[in-house]
Parts: structure tokens; sequence; C-alpha cells
């Protein structure tokens, strides 16, 4: 690798860095390896972190000579590749400054921000680093070519994208309801609780069952058995079992899969059929979504 940190000196934002990055390593393979990208950024030390309650950390000085990157110990190898491409933003981005003791602690939450006011200053570096990490480990113009194979949305391709580029499969939920053509959603959940969801604010409505809520009996994920580890049939669902379904509106057609998971965790893809006019035939019916992309980019 030849990219130095004075090639990203004009970078002020996640999405500028990354591209900075590519531009200047071209040939950065998929998955990216983070922490030797670290080392040629001046990154001296990556190590486990001995504070309890944090899920990464970054040491650095006032001036960001250079920096240590501190991760938990106990955390799975892909969700440390994410928080190692986390703190490596805070280094990065020229407006994150560190705390007076020189140190960024970053908790578990931390890493699922992915929204905030723009008074909470500390939360948008947050986000920002999220940003970032999801950007380099997830290259859009790689990602966007690989998510639109296949048909239809489906669970075994996001554990294949989760597994080509080395990130948990939250991690790459995160980025597949963004570049899924497809109106998707991924519900996390624990214990028959939803804990998190991830859904595109512009292709996919709002979820009638909120944070914290338990999960529908009418869901595919209590009204069937499921193997762990490994993806259900994609099954329709009533509309109303997860969707706020408006009186004399004609529901959409939506589409439930689960991964269950190990300790009572658990994947539930939603999927909605885009709506088609009942008296003319789709001509694209029977194309995968990257075919139907092509027709839709040739016709513009
Ligand atoms: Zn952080």
């Amino acid at each position: 690798m030849t990219v130095s940190r004075i090639d990203l000196a004009d970078a002020a934002t996640p999405e500028k860095l990354v591209l900075e990055i590519f531009r200047h390593e071209p040939d950065l393979k998929i998955p990216v390896p983070i922490e030797d990208l670290c080392r040629q950024l001046d990154i001296v030390d990556i190590m486990p972190l001995d504070t309890e309650g944090y899920e990464g950390g970054l040491i650095t000085p006032a001036d960001k000579f250079e920096g240590s990157i501190l991760y938990n110990r106990l955390s799975p190898r892909r969700r440390r590749r994410f928080t190692i491409a986390h703190e490596l933003a805070h280094f990065l981005m020229p407006s994150h400054m560190p705390s007076a003791d020189g140190r960024f602690l970053c908790k578990m939450s931390d890493m699922l921000a992915l929204q905030a006011g723009e008074a909470d200053k500390r939360l948008r570096m947050e986000v920002e680093a999220n940003r970032f990490a999801a950007h380099i480990l997830m290259p859009a113009p790689f990602f966007r070519k690989d998510v639109a194979f296949g048909k239809d949305p489906n669970l075994n391709q996001l554990i294949k994208l989760a597994d080509r580029y080395d990130v948990s499969k939250e991690a790459a939920s995160r980025s597949y309801v963004r570049y899924r053509d497809e109106p998707v959603a991924i519900v996390i959940v624990h214990n028959g609780t939803v804990q998190r969801v991830y859904r595109e604010q512009s292709k996919f409505p709002y979820l009638s069952t909120r944070q914290g809520a338990p999960v529908s009996a009418y869901s595919l994920l209590r009204r069937r058995k499921h193997e762990e580890g490994v993806a259900s049939e994609i099954d329709q669902t009533d509309a109303g079992v997860w969707l706020d379904v408006q009186r004399g509106q004609r529901p959409p057609q939506l589409y439930e899969q689960v991964l269950a998971q190990r300790e009572g965790y658990a994947l539930i893809m939603l999927s909605i059929e885009p709506q088609i006019d009942e008296d003319e035939e789709d001509p694209e019916d029977d194309l995968t979504s990257a075919q139907r992309l092509k027709r839709r980019l040739s016709s513009r």
C-alpha cells in the first residue's frame, strides 16, 4: 500500500475519505484488509481494551500525530473489524477531536448509531464513524453490484454477502436494505422481542411493531419452528402483521423470511412486492434485479 494521510488531508466527510483511499489504492481487495490499512495510515497499535463496557477506543494526542486502536476482546472477529474501521474514522476525520485525556471511548450503542440531532456533536461523530466503517468495509461500487443479483431479496444472499465482505450479518443488513432495489426491511429480534429495525425510509414504510415490543404471533417467526443457522422459506404474510394498513387501502404484498441464530437471536427479512397495475403484464417479471436495473439504465 502507498496511501498516506497526506493524500487524505482534504477529505472532510466519511464518504470523501473512502473515495480518496480507493483512489490511491484501486487494487484494495474484498474483504478489505482493515488492519493493514490502519497501519498504513499511522495507527501504531491495535490491541484489546481493558475498560469494561466499551466496544472500542482510540488513543491519540490532540495533534493526532499517531494513534492506537482498542477493541473489545470478547467481541466476534467480524464485529471487531467494524469497530476497528469505526475507530480509524475518529482518527482520520479532521473534525473528530479526542477528549482532554487524548481518548475516544465508544460503546456498543455508538457502533449502532445511524442518526443524530444537529445539537448532539458527540453522537454525530459516532454516526460519521459508522458511515465510514460501512463504506470502507462494504464499498458502494462493489456492494451495489453484488446486492443486485437474484430475483428476490433473500437472507441466503445476505449471509453470502456478510461472508464475502467479512462483516457481521447486522452490518451487512444495513447496506443490504440501502442498496437492494426492492423495498426491504430487516428486523433484529432477541427472545421474540424487536431490538432494531433497518429499512430505507424512502422505500419501506414504518413498521407498526416498535423497538422493545414482542413479535406478533402471526409472524413467520412464531408460526413455525426454525432451525438455527438455516434461512427459512420466503412466506407471504398478512401486511397488517407488520405494517399499519389503513382501512379502504389495498395492503401491499408482504413477504417474510426468518433466520434463527444462536442465543435467542433471529433476523427477519421483510420485503414488499412492488405494486403492479393488475391490467398490465409486467415485462420485467422474469428478470433478475440486475437485469431490471440494466434495462432501466439503458432506457434512460
Ligand atoms: Zn466512536
